[in-house]
Formats: C-alpha cells, structure tokens, sequence
C-alpha cells in the first residue's frame, strides 16, 4: 500500500461549513493528527485511529503523521479553518523541506476549508469587500515588534486587516496594544467586528468603532475585523448593522 497524507480544513465549526472533499479525505483516513478539540469535531469511524496533540507542538505532529504516512498509511492531519492559513499545512512543508528525503515524494493534498475571517466576514455583510490582509497577533512565533510594524503598515496602505489569535491567557495585552496602535493611524469611527466561534452553538459577533473597542471582549475563539477608512456600516434595528467595504476605493456606487 502507498502512503498519503492529506491535510484538511475542517472550516470553522458548524458540519455544513466542511467541504465534500474534506469530508471524503477525512473517511478515506486510516490515521487522523491533530489537535484534540479539533479531532473532536470529526465523526468516528471504526478502524480509524487517532493521534491528539497539544496545539503547540505543530512541528512534532506533522513530523509524526509524516513518518506514519512515510510508512504506508493513508493518513489525515486536521486544522480548524483552512489548514493552510496560521495552520498544520505550513508545518507539514517545514518538515518536508527538512526532513526525510523521501517525504517528498509523498502523495501529499492539501484540502481547503473555510478560514475564519471568511466565517466571520459573512455574518456581517462585506467588509473584506475590497483589499484586504490578515496578520495573527501571536508573538510566540515572530517578535512583537513586527507584529506593530505590520500593523501600521497595513493600516496605512488602507488594508481592511483580519486578526487572527488576537489574545490567549499567556498573551493578555496584544490585542489592547494593536488597537491603540491602529487609533493613531485610522478615524476614531473605523468599524470593528468581533466574530467569536462563529458557526458554532456559543457564537457571538458585535460591530463596534475602533475608539470603543474593548479588547476584554475577545478570547481565543475571537476573530476581530478591523476596516479601513472606505469601510462602512448600515444600521438596521433590530439587527445585527451590516458591514461592507465598497468594492470601489472611491466610494459606494463610483
Ligand atoms: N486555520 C484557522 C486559523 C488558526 S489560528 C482558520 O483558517 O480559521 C486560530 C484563530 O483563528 C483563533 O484565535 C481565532 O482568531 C480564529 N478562529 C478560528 N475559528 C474561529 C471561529 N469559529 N470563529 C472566530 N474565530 C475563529
């Protein structure tokens, strides 16, 4: 038997969200890696074994479920969201590049999914509507510093920016520090959305102003949209407002 690996996105929570294809990678698995909360939300399967990690240790896992596929198995590592956006498919190719020689030769896939900031963009309209970008608050993998220089950047390019891992208990004042950031650079009434486990049963999702955004209102499970100056919000009473971002730098209509 010829070993495979594929790795899958599992979207960002509700069933409906995984693609066919995820689906049919997940079942044609003999061995699934990933982390446990993750694995969790895979339906079992007789004959199928599982191998849960801690969500820290990416490298190890994909060197493992590499090694097990190395050897034959048709084996399946799982990401929450799209397994390539801040996620198990960069990890695998990490190891590949360095790793065992015959790893490439593997019949590697990587199967998308639906990531986070797409989820959380469409429960509120469009704001990724025009140019966008998505930068991950974590500093355990880049200094901090970057993470600022990034931020400017983008705000001052006029980049609606999607914040991914935006606070966890180990790293409490990121996500503050980015938005007193962001205020020197865009008008105090830029609209801001909190997308918590979006498409799961415990979802919550608020639009504020950059001004008042409270960073307390994120967890881990938080996806924050931060607009840019073009970004614009329709209220609606009695609903959620809509957010959009004109497809038209110039305006809505130009
Ligand atoms: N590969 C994943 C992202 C992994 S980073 C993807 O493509 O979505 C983990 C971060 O993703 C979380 O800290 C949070 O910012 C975001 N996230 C993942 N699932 C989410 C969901 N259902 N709702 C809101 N944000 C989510």
């Amino acid at each position: 038997m010829t070993g495979s690996l594929a790795v899958v996105g599992l979207g960002p929570g509700d069933p409906e969200l995984l693609t066919p294809e995820a689906a049919t990678a997940l079942a044609a698995s003999d061995a699934l890696y990933g982390y446990g909360p993750y694995l969790d939300r895979v339906p079992a399967r007789a004959g199928q074994t599982r191998y849960a990690s801690d969500n820290r240790e990416e490298g190890a896992r994909a060197a493992a479920a590499l090694t097990h596929a190395g050897q034959g198995a048709r084996v399946a590592v799982v990401s929450g969201g799209d397994p390539g956006v801040f996620a198990m498919a960069a990890a695998v190719c990490e190891q590949i590049e360095r790793g065992d020689a015959a790893w490439r030769q593997l019949d590697l896939s990587v199967v998308p999914g639906v990531t986070a900031m797409l989820a959380v963009a469409a429960k509120v309209g469009a704001p990724l509507g025009h140019d966008f970008c998505a930068i991950s608050l974590s500093d355990n993998l880049k200094p901090w510093d970057l993470v600022e220089r990034r931020l400017s950047a983008a705000a001052g390019a006029g980049f609606v920016i999607a914040l991914y891992n935006p606070i966890s208990r180990a790293r409490p004042w990121q996500l503050g520090k980015a938005f007193e950031r962001l205020r020197g650079i865009l008008p105090a009434t830029t609209p801001v959305v909190f997308g918590r486990a979006v498409s799961r049963t415990d979802e919550s999702v608020a639009v504020s102003t950059l001004d008042s955004a409270d960073p307390s209102r994120a967890d881990m499970a938080t996806l924050i949209i931060v607009g840019s100056a073009a970004t614009r919000v329709i209220e609606r009473p009695g609903l959620l407002p809509l957010v959009y971002t004109p497809r038209s730098a110039d305006g809505p209509g130009a």
